[in-house]
């Protein structure tokens, strides 16, 4: 293991770094940081967690400078990790005086006009950047550093032609960094069309079995609330995060959890933002034990003590169900991954399985009481919409 001092940063930097209380480098900023400060385009595996946001960082404060217009260009999926990643960008540059802002959808666009025209370092969500060049209100002709914050999440989210056009109108002498949990062909592409000679940096953040148990219980489809309902009361447990793969189904649960007495809180894609924040806060602070969500809504974020993650529904893509039981065990701390498995989870169980080499263990159905369920009230569909909205 390397030290910080290794890296070669700037003295304000390493200030910096001090002062977040971070003793040694993870394994992506010791095998990235230094091509980065190269000035190299780089593709990094790296899951949620594994300190990416301080990798690219690190590059992002010591090539900026103020006052010079936009010239670092930060692509994430979600409004929450946009955030998540200004907060920490902001806390690098602690001793530069760096305009960093978040530009994203779901909340107005004039106050983002006046922002941008002053910013150095711009964090976004492809829609609303693109609105933004579209509008002509976004001056691109600076920018010299674009990072790609989870690609494959961006790519699976359907930004792929978004992102296309961004980056085909961002300045050609430039550096690109893609960061993803997984390279699969798609973001192999992606990085082959944008970049030049790009340097692969592979950093996957493994899960410790010693440290974090996976379980599943085989329950049918009608009894699946009833036993979520008798775990959450009966197992003890820090925080508690139930992953669902729909907004239906993220309604339905919270809304049973609570009519059980079951101090839950909801996130997903069809809240605003607003609402969004307030939820994760609440839920970070303990307030309220349990947050059921989807996969998009919990993206990135990062949230201390998780005891348990529940799957209500497993996840068709088993990256997500790597991401989904990602947040537990984290540094140090023992956590488990229940999955309750009825007749529609199997086919992606089973792709779990194919895919990874997880010890999942049966757990034998307790005696539970069936709950009643209730349904939530339906939420209008857009007009057209065919796929599954998360
Ligand atoms: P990320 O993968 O960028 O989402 O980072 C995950 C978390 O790890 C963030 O909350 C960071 O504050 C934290 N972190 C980043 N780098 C380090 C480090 N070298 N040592 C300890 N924690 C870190």
């Amino acid at each position: 293991m390397i030290t910080f001092n290794e890296l070669n940063l700037s003295d304000d930097l390493m200030r910096s770094i001090d002062k977040l209380g971070y003793e040694n480098p993870t394994l992506i900023q010791e095998k990235s940081i230094p091509s980065i400060l190269e000035g190299k385009d780089l593709m990094g595996e790296s899951a949620t967690g594994s300190g990416k946001t301080l990798a690219f960082g690190c590059g992002v404060i010591e090539r900026v400078i103020p006052k010079k217009g936009l010239q670092a260009l930060i692509l994430t999926p979600t409004r929450e990790l946009a955030e998540q990643v200004r907060t920490e960008i902001d806390n690098l540059a602690n001793n530069k005086k760096l305009k960093i802002i978040s530009i994203y959808g779901g909340v107005s666009i004039n106050p983002q006009f006046a922002a941008l025209k002053k910013a150095d370092v711009v964090i976004a969500t492809p829609g609303r950047f693109l609105d933004h060049l579209e509008r002509r209100t976004v001056d691109t002709s600076k920018i010299n550093l674009i990072v790609l914050d989870e690609a494959d999440r961006m790519l699976d989210m359907g930004f792929i032609d978004d992102i296309e056009k961004i980056l085909s109108v961002c300045p050609k002498q430039r550096q690109t960094l893609f960061f993803s949990a997984t390279f699969a062909n798609r973001i192999e592409e992606l990085v082959r069309k944008h970049s030049v000679d790009p340097v692969k940096v592979l950093a996957k953040k493994q899960v410790d079995p010693e440290k974090m148990k996976q379980f599943y219980y085989d329950i049918p489809k009608n009894l699946k609330m009833s036993l979520l309902i008798h775990l959450l009361k009966n197992e003890s447990s820090d925080l508690v995060m139930v992953f669902c793969n729909t907004r239906k189904s993220t309604d339905l649960v919270v809304k049973n959890l609570r009519a059980n007495k079951i101090d839950a809180i909801a996130i997903h894609g069809g809240f605003t933002q607003n609402k969004r924040s307030q939820a994760m806060d609440t839920f970070k602070i303990g307030k309220a034990g349990v947050l059921v969500c989807t996969d998009v809504a919990a993206r990135g974020i990062h949230v201390e003590h998780i005891s348990h993650i529940y799957n209500y529904e497993v996840p068709a893509d088993p990256t997500d169900y790597v991401h989904r039981i990602g947040r537990t065990a984290r540094a140090g701390e023992i956590g488990q991954a229940i999955n309750l498995i009825c007749e529609y989870d199997h086919e992606n169980f089973s792709r779990i399985f194919r895919e990874f080499d997880f010890e999942i263990t049966k757990i034998e159905r307790p005696y539970i009481e069936r709950v009643e369920l209730i349904l939530p009230p339906r939420r209008p569909q857009r007009k057209g919409f065919r796929g599954r909205r998360r």
